[in-house]
């Protein structure tokens, strides 16, 4: 991973042992966290009640980093939910990134107490502990979903529309509740507003998996593919060193820099039809072939039709950018997409 980083900000992070606090440590973008900051010499405490989260993640992070950085996780398994955990989560980490949610737009259609429940008191809760134990840096997983039915491309920080999920609302108090803390206790929490991050680890599985590992598991089985809607909507596809990239940035930067909600993106879109035309064309460079053709369906309740990011407020005042646009993250994610598939 630590090669997947740019070199100055791997440089300055080998400079000094920190320590850090990951929520959410055994999903996809917090498991990915963990190995970045092991890799780096960092020390981690992992928080997770494993809703959606792996076990066998947080092992094949301790595989890929080696039992001397290994050593430097310990995790603490328990539910943002509760307060006395968020307590002890905090205790002792300068850092925190806060990644724990219930992602998901049609889950949070489904079940959207508890994706309140989750997504917001959860965050409140780590929220007020961060800030009662003195945290010098929160940074947290926003989603782009909060553009809502903004229309404009690209999107922008400073415009959004109005939330069209359970979910997007979720991630919009939790904007709404961080911009509150810096203003009554001068607490200053920074968002990461992610666009459809993909990459090793993302769960392939369930209904609610998210379209490139569903895809991939499915080319890889021959099993159908249907897309939602005519295949035109486009997304802005975010490798996860990208996002990873961007959480160290943000929890290193300057003062003048927190308090602040990014976008995390390449600042690109895809449509769904040719992100379908990109995996079958990469998987066939490892002697897979997929010849069915996907089968449309309607449109999903909740989805926005298109999205891309503008990410220039994260380049000038993070100095973040992307190290892998689609091609490059598809290169790299299509190996463990196989492996997983196979039960490697
Ligand atoms: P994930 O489901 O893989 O990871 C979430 C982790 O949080 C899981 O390990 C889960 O077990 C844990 N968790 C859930 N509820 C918890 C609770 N009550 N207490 C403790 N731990 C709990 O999802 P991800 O894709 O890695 O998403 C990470 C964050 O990024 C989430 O906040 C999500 O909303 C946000 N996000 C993700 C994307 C994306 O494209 N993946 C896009 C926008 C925002």
């Amino acid at each position: 991973m630590t090669d997947l980083i740019a070199q100055d900000l791997a440089l300055e992070m080998q400079s000094k042992q920190r320590s850090w606090l990951v929520t959410g440590a055994a999903g996809f973008i917090g498991s990915n966290l963990v190995e970045a900051l092991l890799a780096l010499g960092q020390r981690v405490v992992g928080l997770d009640n494993f809703a959606t989260g792996h076990r066998r993640n947080l092992e094949e992070v301790a595989r890929l980093v080696g039992a001397d950085s290994w050593r430097n996780f310990r995790l603490i398994e328990g539910d943002i939910r509760d307060r006395e955990v968020c307590a002890a989560a905090v205790d002792g980490a300068p850092i925190v990134l806060h990644q724990a949610a219930l992602g998901s737009v049609p889950r949070s259609i489904d079940e959207p107490l508890t994706s309140h429940d989750v997504n917001v008191t959860g965050f409140i809760n780590i929220l007020d502990a961060a800030r009662i134990a003195g945290v010098e840096r929160f940074v947290f997983a926003a989603s782009s979903s909060t553009y809502g039915d903004e229309p404009n491309l690209p999107k922008r920080e400073d415009r959004i529309g109005n939330p069209l999920s359970p979910y997007a609302a979720t991630k919009l108090f939790d904007e709404i509740y961080a911009s509150i803390y810096a203003r009554s206790y001068g607490f200053h929490a920074t968002g990461l507003r992610y666009f459809n991050v993909f990459g090793p680890r993302q769960d392939p599985d369930g209904p609610y998996a998210a379209v490139i590992p569903k895809w991939a598991a499915a080319m890889v089985a021959d099993q159908p593919i249907q897309i939602n809607g005519d295949g035109s909507t486009s997304r802005d596809f975010c490798f996860v060193a990208n996002a990873v990239q961007a959480n160290l940035r943000a929890a290193l930067a300057s003062n003048s820099a927190q308090g602040e909600i990014y976008n995390v993106a390449v600042g690109r879109r895809t449509s769904l039809i040719e992100l379908f035309g990109l995996l079958r064309d990469g998987l066939a460079k490892h002697q897979r072939h997929y010849s069915r053709e996907p089968q449309f369906v309607p449109f999903r309740k909740g989805d926005v039709l298109h999205s891309e990011a503008d990410i220039e407020k994260a380049r000038t005042r993070l100095g973040y950018l992307p190290t892998h646009d689609i091609f490059g993250g598809l290169q790299s994610a299509l190996p463990w997409y196989l492996q997983s598939s196979e039960g490697g």
